[in-house]
């Protein structure tokens, strides 16, 4: 995306990429976070005054203006080197127009205070507003599978900064051996299924976000399949089917009548992989049935839906970030993960046996907390573009090694039975070895 620089009336640099000068006269901007931040080069001062200039006091032309006037020592110094000067670091993620509007209510404004700034600082993309990002946010369909330790914590992290619609769906009840670790649960809900105590948590969070559920066991590939095909209830038509699972006296799932904003969202901008379907984006944060990893690459490769998915293997904490036709796929990666660890299994050997495979999930609120967290990262940042990142990737840490961060990366494979150059195996294969090897939610 390209914004002309005079189409910003009162350009200025980001407060968050505050520059500064080095004692060799460089411009530094854009903060010392590795990713973020620029040096450039300065030997006639005159970027520094370009820099100094950009406060959002003065439009496009006046700065040029300044610059050239501060400089008359520099005689070759033109207006097209400061406004290209300027452009270059409009590209660059640096500027912002101070005299954009906000175009949220007042109380959006309050409630997302912190959050834009950080959106505006990890953006390095060319902005006309900083509420760019959150207007995407806001206007995305989410559907989380699992609403336990992972799937809590990214709902929570997902409906306070302020996701459009969250589609909440989990089969169980609440137990006692979920305290432990799962953020949407009390004491009080105990015997009460997780669907309907994670809506009661999550719309008293943040009453702004349309949150929806069904109490749902996803059983086979179609199951999921048909969940991103009919989107969520408020959006039907008809009743739900019968034959779907919901617990006797549980409340009306559906949107609060005040909720959707659809108004508000004319002319918001789109996010970054749009979606034909009911759905932008699939969160999956569930460990059953074991193939349910495999079963979602291949229907959100049907659907052409993006997808996040987080979980444990003990200590190991990651989360994958998949979109169709955008690098590898999460069994290319699976695959290139295996021949990375060098497992030395025997010709057939499944690579389950790697891993131990309990009846129970050992976990701590510290490794949902962080599965979670790092699934609504990766979740905001394919629905905002805030950070860009390149899909097709797990990413992560262990907790065993904190100095040492986990990256997953593989280039797609030709051979892959899902995304690879041979006939595909469609949605509904649900083929290949079980995932026991795979992270838990
Ligand atoms: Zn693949």
């Amino acid at each position: 995306m390209t914004v002309p620089v005079d189409t910003l009336r009162r350009p200025r640099i980001k407060p968050e990429h505050r520059p500064y000068r080095t004692i060799d006269g460089n411009v530094r901007i854009g903060s010392v976070i590795h990713g973020i931040g620029a040096e450039i080069e300065d030997p006639q001062g005159w970027v520094w005054t370009l820099v100094e200039t950009m406060d959002g006091t003065r439009e496009p032309s006046a700065v040029v203006g300044e610059v050239l006037r501060a400089h008359p020592e520099l005689p070759d110094l033109t207006a097209e080197d400061a406004r290209q000067a300027m452009a270059d670091l409009l590209d660059a993620g640096f500027v912002e127009d101070a005299a954009a509007p906000v175009p949220v209510s007042e109380r959006e404004r309050l409630r997302y205070s912190r959050g834009v700034p950080l959106l505006r600082w990890m953006d390095l993309g060319p902005r006309t507003s900083p509420w760019d990002a959150q207007l995407r946010l806001r206007r995305a369909r989410v559907l989380l599978v699992g609403v336990g330790g992972t799937g809590g914590y990214a709902a929570q992290s997902l409906v306070a900064s302020g996701v459009g619609r969250l589609h909440c769906v989990d089969p169980d009840v609440v137990e006692l051996s979920n305290l432990n670790r799962q953020p949407l649960f009390r004491e009080s809900d105990l015997g009460r299924p997780k669907v309907t105590a994670a809506l009661a948590t999550l719309r008293a969070l943040n009453s702004d976000v349309t949150v929806t559920g069904e109490r749902r066991e996803i059983r086979h590939p179609a199951d999921l399949a048909e969940l991103i095909r009919t989107g969520a209830p408020e959006a039907q038509s008809e009743p739900k089917r019968a034959g779907t699972p919901q617990a006797p006296n549980e409340p009306n799932q559906a949107a609060p009548p005040q909720a959707p904003n659809d108004p508000k969202q004319a002319g918001a901008p789109e996010v970054p992989y749009p979606s034909r379907g009911s759905y932008d984006l699939l969160v999956l944060a569930a460990d059953r049935p074991d193939d349910i990893r495999r079963w979602a690459n291949r229907v959100c490769l049907a659907a052409d839906l993006p997808w996040v998915d987080a979980g444990y293997r003990g200590p190991l904490v990651t989360a994958g970030v998949h979109v169709p036709g955008r690098g590898a796929c999460w069994e290319c990666l699976r695959a290139g993960e295996v021949a990375r660890r060098e497992l030395r299994l025997a010709p057939g050997q499944d690579d389950g046996v790697a891993s131990p495979h309990l009846p129970w999930n050992p976990a701590t609120a510290v490794t949902a907390g962080l599965s979670g967290g790092l699934l609504a990262h990766a979740a905001l940042a394919l629905l905002t573009g805030v950070p860009a990142l390149d899909p097709g990737f797990r990413f992560g840490m262990n907790l065993m090694l904190p100095g040492d961060p986990v990256l997953q990366r593989s280039p797609r494979r030709p051979d892959c039975p899902v995304c690879g150059d041979g006939p595909v195996d469609g949605a509904t294969g649900a083929g290949g070895a079980t995932g026991a090897a795979g992270e838990r939610a």
